[in-house]
């Protein structure tokens, strides 16, 4: 489970996060919604403590992200601690981020290997699992730069899934490709939704989110604005901002 806790953070003087509460069941889907520069990002990147959030806490399991509790106080873990708990946490990016001069295969053990989570016949063979998945063992040896940009997500999403991370965080992974090799990334991702990895999802694929989201969060100027199951945010939104959003985005 993923519990969110008042969590603030500014950017110079710009609130990119006011005050974000939210508590994600395990194995659920969410997909977060929201207006360019809503803080949607700063949200994803805040649950992997790719930034410092200034006020609040997230809980991963229990297990508060960055920090470690002593007393009632947080204290900042070091760079090694962070790392470990990373390992939880897989994160797919809009631009795929695949290591260019890795072929596929080696982008997807690198990692394991590195933080000698695997060795690297378990590595190898979790690979192949992996690659089944997302329907391209064909491509292990391929260098990134000779496939489609779907196929360079599919790869990224099975390297984020090396080493069985409790939770996925997606931001915009379907943005930056052609509309017909969209299809094939969320197919990979509503597999992933019946896996029992809890999903957090931020995308304009109204659609997929209707079909895949078990909750569906809105937000504008760092603020949730509305959130509830997919169903009555996307059928029956309360908030005019939510209203206007989807008018624009169906
Ligand atoms: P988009 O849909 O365009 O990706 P977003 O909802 O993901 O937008 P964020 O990237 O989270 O929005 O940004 C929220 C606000 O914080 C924006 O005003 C942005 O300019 C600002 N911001 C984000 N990261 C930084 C940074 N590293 N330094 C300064 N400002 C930042
Ligand atoms: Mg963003």
């Amino acid at each position: 489970a993923i519990s969110i806790t008042s969590v603030s953070k500014s950017f110079g003087k710009h609130k990119a996060l006011d005050d974000v509460s939210l508590e994600l069941a395990p194995g659920s889907v969410t997909v977060i919604l929201g207006p360019s520069g809503s803080g949607k990002s700063t949200l994803l990147r805040s649950i992997n403590h790719l930034e410092r959030v200034d006020a609040g806490f997230i809980q991963i399991d229990g297990d508060y992200i960055g920090y470690q509790r002593r007393g009632d106080k947080l204290y900042e873990l070091k760079e090694h601690a962070i790392l470990r708990q990373r390992i939880n946490v897989g994160y797919v990016f809009q631009n795929f981020n695949l290591f260019p001069h890795l072929t596929v295969l080696e982008n997807l053990i690198e990692a394991p290997i590195a933080h000698r989570q695997l060795t690297k016949r378990d590595a190898v063979t979790r690979a192949g699992e992996l690659l089944d998945i997302v329907g391209l063992r064909h491509k292990a040896d391929a260098w990134p730069r000779h496939l489609s940009g779907g196929q360079q997500q599919r790869i990224a999403i099975a390297r984020a899934l090396m080493l069985n991370p409790r939770v996925m965080l997606f931001d915009e992974p379907t943005s930056a490709l052609d509309p017909e090799l969209v299809g094939e990334v969320l197919d990979v991702i509503k597999k992933l939704a019946r896996s029992g990895t809890t999903l957090v999802i931020v995308t304009h694929e109204v659609g997929f989110a209707r079909e895949v989201a078990d909750n569906v969060v809105f937000m504008v100027d760092g603020k949730i604005v509305e959130q509830g199951n997919s169903t009555q945010v996307l059928n029956n939104p309360r908030h005019e901002r939510t209203k206007r959003f989807l008018a624009r985005v169906l």
